[in-house]
């Protein structure tokens, strides 16, 4: 025989009625069979709800009711013309609706009466199904689960009388001839003869009984997911069925929290050793998982990943547990006697505290009981009254033979850290087969996402983007990510999504992704910008692997970094105010960052998309130290420069300088040298010397009238003014057979920049529009610097050095 089992979605709508007959059918003949159905999909939440506005005096029950009675009966019209069965329903419906009105008149809804109410779902779907089936013209044998399963009257989770439930199964199923029995799963009956129930979810334990009295040669859990996933699919997109799982593993992901199958299910049919298949009703043909005595030597050592909503941990410590046996008993018993199920434990081997996880319904009274039971030993300050935490949430890793692989605990709690989900206690069970963690609820997806893409996916990262500043480098940067999307996604197994982006006016953020085809329409169709907000939101959406982008050049959002940092949220930024802001500050980001593991990135700030940064960092990171950098670092000056000869006018390059976009709009802060100022700053910084910027000697080239000129107007006036002084200094460069180059050095922790004839043979000298170039002599490096050149600004660039730091952190 075997015993096919229905969940409340296979049986909650009438085409899926109809699939279940298809399914049966199709076995039928091959094998005689036990059908076990749910109630309709829905049907016991609305029937406890019922039951619990009846049992407060609200008249709203009423509805409830109507609902439930109204849905069996159009169902029932809908599966059958047989006008007697439609008596049966109604029958039933007017018993429920007795029960219900009973239960509002004495306000109170006992365990012993909420099994009754309840097991009107099972009845009746069972016995509609039952006539559904013939009214296509399959026979079938309807009976009362009540009549098998014999329990103790602990209502609303009854244990099973094994032998004796045995014996009813085997004589009424046993030697029948019957092809096709259909049973209610959930029901059962006390040695007393009240109706009882198994536990939510407890009609796959009815039909792990029935397989296991019968002896059946499989066990059919049919449901709405093809099988156990590695992780619950609800939460995690990637999660994929996993074929082949041992009896243990399916044990402890289902005692995890994975729904699917109802803990108890298992221990039944694996002493038979009786295989259970797990399959969707939704899509038959596929092949689902098949639950069994495998050997699990083959495939990954960590099968699935579960988690347990709604845990409250309970912490009872103080110096007067130390080596004073009987606390843990003293500890347990209380809690046993409470009937409150122990989750989880951990005790630290100081033995100054023990931990345990609870469900957070039972908190409360767990503090009750504990606190009263220690009320003495708190008294004279031996214990601390018990602490208790709520909000949080177990999950677990689960595996057969996780047991023989070192680091997979490594690996669980550095991906943890790494997405800053805080691990509140952890519990590894001496077999080996589940490692857990107690986290804050808010984490449970980010948790659960992050561990399935680190154990189960082809090791494909995922980096999620926030962009602020979309003008021309974050467009470029946009475009540059969708051209690459599909190339790091087959090369580099990274899928970088652009999450969210914001302009000075607009901002929108999509959990799943923003399209990078109309990202402006996206834009202009979201709300008004605002940066707290903005970071707000990355925080509540709580994505692994975020990343916030500067692309602005904004003091505001460079002041901002730490409050991302802090998130463990990394930053990238061509925004360069942060990285000569105040030494203390940029001090803080960095120390930020290596705090909360969360990359502080900024290669753009100079030279564009050129590894200038990064060379430095390898170079000391390798053990070499830095004796002089020189570098032409500004894209304008060089400009303005390359094009100043003899015969020119300045005022008229720098005109035609800003004119074409090589000058900030006020070209005096180019000009002034403070933008090459912040530059060696950087570098000197990443140098390792804690340089700020009022410390770098600007050697200026302007005049004073230039300097102090009161707007851009006056300063284009002051340059016609003082043209002498600007030819003067291309003449005499030229007669000494020089170019004139804007410099920046820093030697012996001291940073300078100004204005330099440069010699024909230089590296300078053959410099072209808008490159930059950076010398690092180094003690490897010392005759001949080690040189990095070219373009230096431009939009596209920026943006592929901005690019390249976002792809920089799949390392970390
Ligand atoms: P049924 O009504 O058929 O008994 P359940 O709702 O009790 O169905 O169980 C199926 C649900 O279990 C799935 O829809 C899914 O949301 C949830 N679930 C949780 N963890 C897992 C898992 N690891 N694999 C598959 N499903 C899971
Ligand atoms: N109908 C019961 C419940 O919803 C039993 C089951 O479906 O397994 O808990
Ligand atoms: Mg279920």
């Amino acid at each position: 025989m075997r015993v096919l089992k229905f969940g409340g979605t296979s049986v909650g709508s009438i085409p899926n009625i109809h699939k279940v007959i298809t399914i049966v059918s199709g076995e039928l003949g091959k094998s005689r069979l036990a059908v076990v159905v749910s109630a309709l999909g829905g049907v016991t939440d609305l029937l406890e709800k019922a039951g619990e506005l009846a049992a407060q005096k609200d008249t709203s029950y009423r509805e409830i009711s109507a609902e439930i009675i109204n849905k069996h009966l159009t169902f029932t019209r809908e599966l059958t013309t047989d006008i007697t069965v439609q008596n049966r329903i109604e029958a039933l419906c007017n018993d429920l609706e007795d029960q219900l009105q009973g239960i509002y008149l004495v306000s109170e809804l006992s365990p012993k009466s909420k099994d009754k109410l309840t097991s009107f779902g099972e009845l009746a779907s069972s016995i509609l199904i039952s006539e559904a089936f013939r009214a296509t013209g399959i026979e079938v044998h309807w009976v009362d689960s009540r009549d098998l399963i014999i329990t103790d009257d602990q209502h609303g989770r009854a244990q099973v009388d094994f032998p004796l439930t045995r014996e009813n199964i085997q004589s009424q199923l046993g030697s029948d001839e019957t092809q096709l029995f259909l049973l209610p799963g959930f029901i059962s009956r006390s040695h007393s003869g009240d109706t009882t129930t198994l536990g939510r979810g407890g009609s796959d334990y009815t039909a792990a009984i029935i397989a296991a009295g019968i002896e059946a040669e499989r066990l059919e859990i049919w449901t709405d997911v093809n099988g156990m996933y590695t992780a619950n699919p609800k939460h995690v997109k990637e999660a994929r069925p996993i074929r082949s799982i041992s009896y243990h593993e399916a044990m402890e992901l289902s005692h995890f929290g994975a729904k699917v199958i109802y803990p108890p299910t298992i221990a039944p049919v694996m002493q038979k050793n009786i295989p259970i298949h797990v399959k969707s009703t939704l899509q038959p043909e596929d092949p689902g998982t098949v639950i069994s005595n495998v050997d699990g030597r083959n495939g990954s050592p960590v099968k699935g990943l579960s988690h347990i909503p709604d845990i409250a941990l309970l912490t009872l410590e103080g110096a007067g547990m130390i080596g004073v046996p009987g606390f843990s008993r003293r500890l347990f018993e209380v809690l046993s006697f409470q009937q409150i199920n122990v989750i989880f434990i951990t005790q630290a081997s100081s033995e100054h505290s023990i931990c345990i996880g609870i469900l957070e319904q039972d908190a409360e009274r767990a503090r009750k009981a504990i606190d009263a039971e220690f009320n003495n030993e708190i008294q004279l300050k031996k214990l601390k009254p018990l602490i208790v935490e709520k909000n949080l949430a177990m999950i677990a890793l689960v595996g057969d033979r996780m047991k023989s692989h070192q680091g997979i605990s490594g690996r669980m709690f550095s991906v943890l850290g790494r997405n800053n989900v805080n691990v509140r206690a952890i519990a590894q069970g001496a077999s080996e087969k589940n490692i857990s963690a107690v986290i804050d609820e808010k984490d449970v997806v980010k948790a659960l996402n992050s561990l399935h893409e680190r154990f189960f996916e082809a090791q494909r990262k995922q980096i999620n983007v926030f962009i602020t500043g979309v003008g021309n480098v974050g467009g470029q940067l946009l475009g540059q990510i969708k051209q690459q999307r599909e190339y790091l996604k087959d090369n580099l197994n990274l899928d970088i999504r652009v999450l969210g982006i914001s302009n000075s006016r607009k901002m929108c953020i999509s959990e799943d992704g923003i399209s990078l085809d109309n990202w402006e329409s996206e834009l202009d169709s979201g709300v008004k910008a605002d940066l707290d907000a903005f970071r707000e939101q990355i925080v509540a959406l709580n994505k692994r692997n975020s990343v916030f982008v500067d692309i602005t050049a904004s003091e505001q959002v460079a002041f901002a970094y730490d409050s991302f940092l802090k998130y463990s949220i990394p930053v990238v930024a061509c925004n360069k105010i942060a990285g000569a802001s105040e030494y203390s500050y940029y001090d803080t980001l960095k120390s930020l960052s290596r705090k909360y593991n969360a990359p502080f990135l900024y290669e753009t700030n100079v030279g564009a998309g050129l590894p200038v940064i990064e060379t430095l960092q390898n170079l000391i990171a390798s053990g070499d130290r830095i004796l002089k950098i020189e570098a032409v670092l500004s894209g304008s000056l060089n400009f303005v420069f390359n094009n100043f000869q003899s015969g020119r006018s300045f005022h008229d390059i720098v005109q035609q300088a800003k004119t074409e976009g090589y000058t900030e709009p006020d070209p005096r802060i180019d000009l002034s040298g403070i933008d090459v100022a912040r530059k060696i700053l950087i570098l000197a910084r990443e140098s390792g010397w804690p340089l700020d910027l009022e410390s770098v000697n600007i050697v200026p080239f302007l005049t004073e009238k230039n300097l102090n000129s009161s707007s851009v107007d006056h300063f284009f006036e002051t340059l016609t003014e003082d043209a002498g002084h600007f030819e003067d200094l291309v003449k005499n460069a030229t007669e000494n057979g020089c170019k004139l180059k804007y410099v920046a050095t820093l030697k012996d922790g001291k940073a300078t920049t100004g204005l330099q004839e440069i010699p024909l043979g230089h590296p300078f000298y053959d410099l072209e529009g808008k490159d930059n170039i950076v010398l690092y002599y180094t003690e490897r490096y010392k005759e001949q610097p080690l040189i990095v050149k070219g373009a230096g600004a431009g939009a596209d660039v920026t943006a592929s050095g901005l690019f390249a730091d976002i792809i920089k952190l799949r390392k970390f």
